[in-house]
């Protein structure tokens, strides 16, 4: 077992993901409007999305992630009052991932906020499948978007997070405080601010 090293762009936040291995995870790519909004809030879009609009997230189970460095410059936005909160790193303006909160025991974490002097396919196994397919932009081709078995990446999903549930992998949570309160306060960022 290996642990996947995780840093910002200027190395302000880093932190660590314990203990993984192919399949531990969800990696997958996601098409959805909210994850383009949150990646084009930053300068740096381009290197975030995909060619079709979509970013690379890997899910994994908050009590598997630390935070080791750069707590202080962690920030949050939503884009909507019942929004995902998305975390970035504000020293540098990088994305680091989404979370619900504590009762959905999961973090999406956005593959810019991976370190990139390890071998990630190694240790974490390829992008398994995309979501929200439907959404994506530009000129996708037939098959990504028709969402080639989106029902069987789905049950992959939901399993995870009903065995992280079940097994109490919500906590400790890098980005909640033990009674659900987040870190920080989010601030909210309007659709049409985009
Ligand atoms: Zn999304
Ligand atoms: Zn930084």
């Amino acid at each position: 077992m290996e642990d996947l090293k995780l840093k910002c762009n200027c190395g302000g936040v880093t932190g660590v993901v314990s203990n993984v291995k192919p399949g531990c995870g969800n990696r997958l790519v996601c098409y959805c409007e909210d994850c383009r909004n949150f990646a084009k809030q930053f300068d740096k879009a381009d290197n975030i999305l995909n060619e079709f609009g979509g970013t690379e997230i890997f899910q994994i189970d908050p009590s598997r992630m630390k935070i080791n460095h750069g707590l202080e410059n962690i920030s949050c936005l939503k884009l909507s009052d019942k929004g995902l909160y998305r975390w970035y790193a504000s020293c540098c303006q990088t994305p680091i991932g989404n979370t619900v909160g504590l009762n959905l025991p999961f973090v999406g974490l956005v593959h810019s906020f991976i370190a990139s002097d390890q071998n990630i396919d190694l240790k974490i196994g390829p992008i398994i499948g995309s979501v929200y397919t439907e959404h994506a932009t530009g000129n996708p081709s037939d098959e990504l978007k028709a969402g080639k078995s989106k029902a069987r990446l789905l049950l992959t999903i939901m399993r995870k997070l009903l065995i992280w549930k079940i097994f109490g992998k919500g906590s400790p949570n890098p980005f909640f405080h033990e009674d659900g309160k987040p870190i920080v306060e989010p601030s909210l960022v309007s659709r049409n601010e985009i």
